[in-house]
């Protein structure tokens, strides 16, 4: 039964069923994107690399999807990531396209890491230099530099065997020689266990035990329910550190554009994707909401895998359940018009119940009473952020995907009430009589802008194992020429994990189209 709507439509007509078509192989070098997100971007500047003829198509107004930015009144925001790990990643995206990360963008790497504030009055800085790291946690507690040694070790033997399996390969690929191998290095006995239960093996104060909890939400997910192999992540962050753009982290976006631009790949902006064609079990190309085919030979879905059952002609597909979506956000942008003095580039003010809180986020899935807060303050380490004397702020609490929430005034006014008794709460300068420009980010709202399930932010949950490492796969399991790239599927969320799902896709394409 043919799929393609029997109607005139304008554009193209998509090629017709051939005899011998429908092979591994695509006969042609087109490919469609769907979505202009960081995965979108960097999946579109390898394939150019590697000679396909590609177009991206995005549903928003401006390239970058959760990576975006908010400009008013001389301020300047990054609605999404505000601070990026693993450098290297960017690096070996650009050296791509043949250029160089350092003359496209600045990174700048941020000190302190994060200066964390606890409810019962705690205050201490995570630096980014080990030894002043080490001398903090021996004041924090009895052998704590020890004990966080051996944490790190856990974490340095996860990040080897997933940079050698996880991190370069799908799972649905048989597995090859090199990451075999790897599994000898799996310590076996920790990293089957629960990262929660892990943490607290390893540090005694309820301090530390909380700092480190918080690591599985960088990937929208509970310490109570994610595996210790999740270590990684407080890994890659003292490892290697966490690094801010020049101008904000939205640079790398406009860089990703240019050099896409430069290559003669379109992106073409105001394009929502509402069908994609298949022919002889082969995706042939996709058809947007102004009724346009664009024909292709292979078709990458960058929006969230879960809207692919639809998009393949499933009018009632159930989309992604909310019990197995990642973490929202509720997210304040404020442009101040005073400085922060004495204030880190990176704040967390901890819930004086962290338990609870998670209790709120994912079993009565609602706004925590008493959310932890995130304050990211751009403008500490970058004057470009913020007019002189001013400061721009990205002030975050994390909230539940729910479709049913939708967020109106009075439930926006009651988040924001509680975030900032949060951050008076915590100590945290009262700021809120020098807003000078301010907006709201709601999971409502980022669900509609970015097309994502409820607002979940890295798509699937990791709790457990099969959720954690047997995400959504990067090639459909059953249309020939149809792929997934970014955060909704392997390896996961978080943008240096999105740009290595790029490079495992574009291996992929390489392997099964020939090209
Ligand atoms: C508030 C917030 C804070 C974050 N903080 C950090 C951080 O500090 N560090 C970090 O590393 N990561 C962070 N992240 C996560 C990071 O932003 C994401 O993991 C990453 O940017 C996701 O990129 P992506 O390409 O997978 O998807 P997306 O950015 O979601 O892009 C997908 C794109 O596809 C488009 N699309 C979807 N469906 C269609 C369709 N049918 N037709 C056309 N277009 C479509 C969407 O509009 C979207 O633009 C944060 C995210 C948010 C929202």
């Amino acid at each position: 039964m043919p799929f393609w709507p029997r109607r005139a439509v304008e554009g193209p007509h998509l090629p017709r069923p051939q005899a011998g078509r429908g092979g591994p192989m695509s006969a042609g070098n087109k490919a469609i994107v769907i979505g202009a997100g960081l995965g979108g971007l960097a999946i579109a500047l390898r394939l150019s690399a590697r000679g396909w003829q590609v177009t991206v198509l995005e549903h928003g107004p401006s390239p970058g999807g959760k990576m975006n930015r908010w400009e008013s009144q001389g301020f300047r925001f990054d609605t999404g990531p505000s601070l990026i790990t693993m450098p290297w990643v960017f690096e070996d995206l650009f050296a791509t396209a043949g250029a160089k990360l350092p003359d496209h963008v600045q990174l700048t790497l941020v000190e302190p890491l994060a200066d964390y504030a606890f409810a019962d009055g705690m205050r201490f800085q995570v630096s980014a230099s080990l030894p002043q790291w080490l001398a903090t946690l021996r004041k924090l507690e009895p052998r704590g530099d020890e004990r966080f040694l051996r944490f790190m070790a856990l974490g340095a033997k996860l990040f080897a065997l997933s940079q050698r399996t996880f991190f370069r390969r799908s799972p649905a690929d048989p597995p090859d020689w090199a990451s075999l191998k790897a599994l000898r290095y799996m310590p076996l006995r920790r990293a089957w266990g629960s990262y929660q239960r892990t943490v607290r093996a390893f540090f005694q104060t309820a301090h530390l035990r909380q700092m480190y909890e918080r690591f599985p939400t960088y990937v929208g997910s509970s310490p109570r329910s994610v595996p210790a192999t999740l270590t990684v992540i407080p890994y890659l962050e003292h490892a290697f550190g966490g690094w801010h753009v020049g101008g904000g982290l939205y640079e790398i976006v406009l860089s990703l554009s240019r050099l896409l631009e430069s290559r003669g790949v379109t992106i073409a902006t105001g394009q929502t994707v509402v069908r994609i064609a298949t022919q002889a079990g082969r995706a042939c190309g996709v058809e947007t909401a102004d009724g346009r085919l664009h024909p292709a030979d292979v078709v990458i879905m960058n929006g969230d895998p879960s809207d692919l059952p639809r998009l393949l002609g499933q009018a009632n597909a159930p989309g992604l359940p909310e019990a197995d979506r990642s973490l929202s956000g509720f997210v304040m942008l404020l442009g101040l018009r005073r400085r922060l003095d004495g204030i880190a580039h990176h704040t967390v003010c901890f819930s004086a119940d962290y338990a609870r809180e998670f209790d709120d986020l994912f079993v009565r899935r609602r706004f925590p009473d008493d959310p932890t807060v995130y304050v990211s303050a751009p403008s500490r380490t970058d004057p470009t952020m913020a007019p002189a004397g001013c400061e721009a702020l990205f002030v975050m609490a994390n909230a539940p995907a729910n479709d049913a929430d939708t967020w109106d005034e009075p439930a926006t006014a009651e988040a924001r009430r509680r975030v900032f008794a949060r951050l008076r709460q915590s100590g945290f300068p009262d700021i809120q009589s020098d807003i000078a420009v301010s907006t709201i980010w709601t999971p409502r709202k980022m669900a509609d802008a970015y097309l994502m399930p409820g607002g979940a932010i890295y798509g699937t949950h990791s709790h457990g194992w099969r959720k954690a490492f047997l995400r959504p796969p990067n090639k459909h399991r059953r249309v020939g020429g149809l792929y997934c790239v970014g955060g909704g599927t392997h390896p996961g969320g978080g943008t240096p994990t999105v740009l290595l799902s790029a490079k495992i896709v574009s291996d992929m394409i390489a392997r099964h189209e020939g090209r």
